[in-house]
């Protein structure tokens, strides 16, 4: 008698979107900082920004991974192949799932989850923090991370990393960096990270700014030279036009040469 009427849950197909998990508040971090300068360790709070970056990380690796051709059953994790059709429907036999590619992109699309130029950084937090032990040992970890630059290694220094891990639009979440907390409790390798970061700020600011000097320059040279060549045009039209006036003063006009 149990369940004879009642449709299975195999009967209907489901069509959830895979959530993801957003990026760790800035009053958390805010936070951290302030009790780490005051001496105080909060563990709670450490594990709870630390995981919370475990997460978003594990997350970014999974959008990319879609993006390359891998997506993954919300349900189950499965991984499931797809040849980028928007029509192609991914589909998880096991958890009777369905969803279009399309509508499967949609959900990570503009969420920061793709983070070009941290993936050394990313891998490099995932590794350490695992093994970590100590509330300390997992501070310095989330402190390196967040103070990381895009493309970093490559010297590019192109945005800061943490725009990916913090919510925020790039120059607030520099700005956000440059305010937190420091104190003379705050551990050396803080207080060094702080200085690099520091002058990592200054220095993408400095290629900026020789970036912007660099287009503008280019910028004026290109209106100089279309100046040059419509000053150029004019002469000839005038010179075109007396030479006109004098042939049909002349008597022999002719058009269009
Ligand atoms: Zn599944």
């Amino acid at each position: 008698m149990a369940g004879s009427v009642e449709a299975g849950p195999m009967t209907k197909v489901r069509h959830d979107r895979p959530t993801w998990a957003g990026r760790v508040p800035r009053h958390k971090i805010a936070e951290l900082y302030k009790k780490e300068a005051l001496g105080i360790c909060e563990e709670v709070l450490i594990d709870d920004v630390g995981i919370g970056l475990l997460v978003r990380i594990e997350h970014i690796f999974r959008a990319r991974k879609a993006n390359s051709g891998l997506a993954s059953c919300p349900l189950c994790q499965r991984e499931i192949p797809h040849d980028f059709d928007p029509a192609f429907q991914l589909r998880c036999e096991s958890c009777n799932w369905e969803l279009t590619w399309t509508e499967y992109q949609k959900s990570f699309q503009g969420k920061h989850l793709i983070a070009s130029g941290m993936t050394a950084f990313l891998k490099e937090y995932v590794k350490k923090y695992k093994v970590a032990r100590s509330p300390q040992e997992k501070l310095i970890l989330i402190d390196t991370l967040i103070h990381r630059y895009h493309w970093e290694l490559e010297g590019g220094l192109t945005g800061p990393g943490a725009r990916d891990l913090i919510a925020g639009k790039p120059n607030e979440v520099i700005d956000f960096l440059n305010q937190l907390s420091y104190g003379t409790s705050s551990s050396p390798e803080i207080l060094a990270t702080r200085q690099e970061w520091l002058d990592k700020v200054r220095k993408s600011r400095a290629q900026y700014a020789d970036a912007v000097k660099e287009r503008e320059l280019k910028d004026e040279k290109k209106r100089q030279k279309a100046e040059e060549k419509n000053r150029r045009r004019t002469l000839k039209a005038k010179a075109r036009q007396a030479g006109r006036a004098g042939r049909s003063n002349a008597g022999e006009v002719r058009d269009g040469t």
